[in-house]
């Protein structure tokens, strides 16, 4: 069986070049394999164990259809700021202009018509200046939040459009290699998700790879294998703070997500806060290997006491170490060890007097955890002495922002780790140095964020459409 594209992976960049492909050239054939379920079918046990049992072979809350998007909070960023490089490569107008054009796509599938962080504007002036004061930028970017039950919702739709216009769509199988022949992409090889016991081998004239973060690690020794160009990246290695929402209220009202850049001394790396959950809760997620990293994201209607954001140090290396991946991933271990596998938490202020933080100590607090099974611990055990030092001192810059965000009771959890360091090189059509082999989204190292992968998508749907023009067709 012969196909004009395939796609491996169903998370968001992935559907949306199936997606506008197909609006564009119905006639075209698609494949999309994807290893997980299909997203009726995806669910987390932690719901009724309460714990996380750390599903094998793969975690429902990173794969499946619409990947990483479909349990996460569903906040679509509006400005080309935020959410990866891709204005490096395509330009910063012509980011927007797709930021547009892919939302009014979620519109159209019922997305929320509200968009936060733009109404407040003499508010806003106030949170820049303190931020200014602190050291600190402060990045516009409005925000449209689909809520975690309503990304599902929508990406159910979306799913059900591409089955119902001829999308093909194999569920629990997982792509195991590509087959290249004299720099050309012919095919891919696969095999069952589960049992790993069948192998297929499937052909195209077109593969997009949009594998994601959890599948960052397996494009990497693609890369490596078929002599793919790609280079290292940065690793952003931090944790996920959570304090009260009285703590955080003003500035959830008028931005709902501070995004903020600084550069503490003494490292002057890069720290930003990122994905803010107003009345959210934390969360884990698994990757391979069983690695425990924690994230955050938020209901539209059921909210909890607390708002969770994460703080985020880049790293950046040098000769002779360029496994940013596989630093980010140690790191990790190390933390999972002292937590027993599981996420670790501490009080800020434990930290600071150099203890670690007691299960009982937890709960005399405000601040009551919204990941129940996270390990009261000690973070500093493991976290390197720069990222921490980073850490402590973005958090005491942002007490000026936010007072009472460095508190005593003050939560943070870890390992929170971004695995889309291994950047492919790909052209601004995004092909790689392997003919008609394109790389997209989280996997790729271009995209970080749910709106710039979606947008990615669709200019491959469009780039495979030989649409040249955005309304086209
Ligand atoms: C809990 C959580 C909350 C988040 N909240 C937000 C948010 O509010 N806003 C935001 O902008 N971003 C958020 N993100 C990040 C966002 O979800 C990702 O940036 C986005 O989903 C990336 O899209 P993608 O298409 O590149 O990859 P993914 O969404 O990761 O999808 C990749 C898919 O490929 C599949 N796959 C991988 N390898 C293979 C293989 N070998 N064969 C077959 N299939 C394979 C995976 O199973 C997966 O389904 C969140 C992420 C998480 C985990």
């Amino acid at each position: 069986m012969k196909y004009d594209l395939i796609i491996v992976g169903a998370g968001p960049s992935g559907i949306f070049t199936a997606f506008e492909l197909n609006r564009k050239q119905p006639d075209k054939k698609i494949l999309l394999i994807e290893q997980g379920k299909a997203i009726e079918k995806r669910n987390c046990p932690k719901d009724k164990t309460k714990k996380c049992v750390n599903c094998q072979p793969y975690c429902s809350i990173t794969t499946g259809f619409s990947g990483a998007g479909a349990f996460s909070d569903g906040k679509l960023s509006l400005s080309p700021e935020v959410g990866g490089d891709l204005p490096e490569l395509i330009g910063y107008d012509y980011v927007q202009e797709l930021i547009d054009y892919t939302d009014k796509i979620y519109l159209q599938f019922g997305a929320d018509t509200k968009v936060e962080g733009v109404e407040s504007k003499e508010e806003i002036k106030e949170v820049r200046r303190k931020a200014i004061e602190a050291g600190l930028k402060l990045v516009d970017c409005p925000i449209r939040h689909l809520g975690t039950e309503k990304a599902q919702e929508i990406y159910q739709k979306i799913q059900n459009y591409l089955l119902d216009n001829g999308v093909e769509i194999k569920f629990g199988t997982q792509t195991t290699d590509i087959i290249v022949e004299d720099g050309f992409i012919k095919g891919v090889a696969v095999t069952d998700s589960l049992k790993k016991t069948s192998d297929e081998k499937f052909y195209a004239d077109n593969v997009v790879i949009s594998a994601g973060r959890k599948g960052a690690d397996w494009l990497k020794s693609l890369c490596v294998e078929h002599d793919i160009s790609h280079r290292a990246g940065t690793v952003d290695i931090g944790v996920r703070v959570e304090v009260r929402n009285e703590v955080m209220e003003r500035v959830n009202n008028i931005l709902y997500e501070s995004k903020l850049i600084g550069y503490p001394a003494p490292f002057k790396d890069k720290v930003r806060t990122f994905c803010q959950n107003p009345g959210g809760f934390v969360s884990q997620e698994n990757y391979d290997d069983n690695l425990a990293v924690v994230n955050g994201h938020s209901y539209k209607d059921k909210k909890s006491n607390n708002t969770n954001l994460a703080i985020l140090s880049s790293h950046n290396f040098s000769h002779p170490f360029n496994q940013p991946i596989k630093y980010g991933a140690k790191v990790a271990e190390l933390l999972n060890m002292l937590g027993g596998g599981r996420i670790l938490v501490q009080r800020y202020g434990d930290i600071l007097d150099g203890k670690r933080t007691w299960q009982n100590e937890l709960s005399r607090s405000n601040v009551v955890p919204t990941l129940p099974d996270a390990v009261a611990g000690d973070i500093t055990s493991a976290m390197p002495y720069r990222t921490m030092t980073n850490i402590i001192n973005f958090i005491e810059a942002l007490n000026t922002v936010v007072p009472g965000f460095a508190g005593t009771e003050t939560l943070l959890y870890g390992p929170e780790v971004k695995f889309y360091s291994n950047k492919v090189e790909i052209s601004q059509e995004f092909e790689t140095s392997i003919k008609n082999l394109y790389c997209l989204g989280d996997s790729s190292g271009w995209t970080r964020g749910l709106m710039m992968a979606s947008l990615m998508g669709v200019r491959m749907g469009q780039i495979l459409g030989k649409g040249t023009h955005l309304n086209e067709g």
